[in-house]
């Protein structure tokens, strides 16, 4: 049968951008669909905005470290909306990028939502297009859990373009997201509690690091309350719906904040697609079931990035796009390697991390050693600021091997990509250690850890 195109992507985001334009600059015929701006949430409501916004709150500690250095800083004021509409600006500008890049490379571009009629064809604004294969790269949206209240917080969506910033935020959640606005807004000077349900934030990362980064967090200014949970939420004043919000915890305490932010997760944003249509099935989450060839139950549909269940990362979902087009057009099969994938959080300070984390380690068996330092970076001894630096590694007895490195410090999302290759290429203590290192700098420490830095585990 002959179809339309040869690939209709869904989604014109960091998975969907790469996939079809990589298969329209081969000569393929190729659509993508996209309701919203071009770039999806990494350019306009996740990672692009979010680094800028870090940048800013940088400047909050930054001006008060620089006495320390000589410089006077009276009179420095903050003004939310110059930061706000520089930042739409820029992101109007990369939306632009992205519009004629998928131009220059022949991909046609529709504006609107799509939705599957059967699994050869979609429909957007009510017309359908038909396609040899079909990608689904929808991502994911905020999970904002329902409670008496729910419809008075906002999401990480809405941070980008608040009218106002409040003088006192709660950010509820303990991932990526929170740790990260719970650092922007109290960088900002917005007097900022973060509330976490359970004992320690950052679930999933090296233990020693949760306990470090909390300790930094609640140095830097931010109020970090652990096992505190939200019982519901009212408006202080029932005519002012902008106006303060009390919110009941759990444990029977209440407080006014002005704005309260959930950052509790995202889900899958396969909602209005209609994927029964196509016989795609779900999987865990509601994420699109996939194979490892990025196929779904429907054999000419596919799926990558955040809709699907592997890891919610940009960098993650281009590969994937790149891997695919390598098995659909030049019958490569896909041998995706979801370890060692260095990631960064810019809270701040910032976290960076590759490899295993101890428990991980532990977990899988593994006989191991950790070598371990803290210290306070150079640039705190005149500044009076009291944060400190941590850094770790994990070597494998067995073969030499450094199976993880995880950092809490300045520039640590910009370390940890040089570590990541280093782990990658199964890089050992030796050859760390065979490394001269740059000094003075923090990163050093990765190339100079003695038997003095060995830590004694349990
Ligand atoms: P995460 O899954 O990282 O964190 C969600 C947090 O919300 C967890 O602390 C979770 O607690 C908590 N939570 C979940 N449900 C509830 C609830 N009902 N009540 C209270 N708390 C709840 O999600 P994020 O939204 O922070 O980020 C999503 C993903 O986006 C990340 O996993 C990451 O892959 C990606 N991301 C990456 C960034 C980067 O690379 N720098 C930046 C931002 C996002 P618990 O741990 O107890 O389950």
């Amino acid at each position: 049968m002959a179809y339309q195109y040869d690939l209709f992507v869904i989604g014109a985001g960091s998975g969907g951008v790469r996939a079809s334009r990589v298969a329209a600059s081969k000569g393929y015929k190729v659509a993508v669909a996209e309701g919203s701006a071009l770039g999806g949430t990494c350019v306009n409501i996740g990672c692009v905005p979010k680094k800028l916004f870090v940048y800013a709150s940088e400047y909050g500690h930054g001006f008060g470290e620089a006495a320390g250095f000589g410089w006077k800083h009276d009179g420095i004021q903050f003004d939310w909306s110059v930061l706000r509409d520089n930042k739409t600006k820029e992101i109007e500008r990369l939306n632009g990028i992205y519009g004629n890049m998928l131009g220059n490379a022949g991909v046609e571009v529709i504006s609107g939502f799509a939705s599957f009629v059967d699994a050869h064809t979609v429909m957007v604004n009510g017309k359908t297009y038909t396609a040899e294969r079909i990608l689904i790269a929808v991502g994911a949206k905020p999970f904002i859990p329902e409670f008496q209240g729910s419809d008075l917080v906002v999401s990480s969506n809405e941070m980008f373009y608040l009218d106002t910033l409040p003088s006192k935020a709660l950010v509820v959640g303990g991932g990526y997201i929170a740790v990260e606005f719970a650092g922007i807004l109290n960088g900002l000077g917005v007097d900022t509690s973060l509330a976490y349900r359970g004992d320690q934030l950052l679930r999933g990362f090296d233990e020693d690091v949760r306990a470090f980064a909390s300790e930094e967090y609640n140095k830097s200014g931010i109020d970090v309350r652990l096992n505190t949970d939200v019982d519901r939420i009212e408006l202080l004043d029932p005519k002012d719906p902008a106006g303060e919000r009390m919110v009941h915890f759990k444990d029977g305490t209440s407080e006014r904040f002005g704005l309260i932010l959930y950052a509790t997760g995202r889900v899958p944003n396969v909602g209005s697609l209609e994927l029964d249509k196509a016989g795609v099935e779900f999987g865990k989450n509601g994420a699109v079931k996939i194979d490892k060839n990025f196929t779904t139950t429907a054999s000419s549909v596919f799926a990558l990035g955040d809709v699907t269940d592997n890891i919610q990362l940009t960098p993650v979902a281009i590969k994937e796009a790149m891997a695919l087009i390598d098995y659909w057009f030049d019958g490569k099969e896909v041998d995706f390697d979801y370890d060692n994938i260095p990631t960064a959080v810019f809270s701040q300070p910032a976290i960076g991390t590759v490899g295993l984390s101890e428990q991980e380690a532990e977990a899988r068996g593994i006989d191991f050693r950790v070598y371990q330092t803290d210290f306070r970076a150079m640039k705190h001894t005149l500044s009076g600021g009291t944060s400190r630096t941590l850094m770790k590694m994990l070597v494998n007895n067995a073969d030499e091997k450094v199976i993880g490195a995880h950092m809490v410090g300045d520039y640590s999302g910009e370390i940890i990509q040089g570590l990541g290759i280093a782990l990658k290429a199964g890089a050992t203590k030796a050859d760390f250690d065979a490394t001269v290192g740059v000094h003075p700098t923090s990163a050093e420490e990765f190339v100079t850890f003695s038997a003095g830095a060995l830590k004694e585990r349990k």
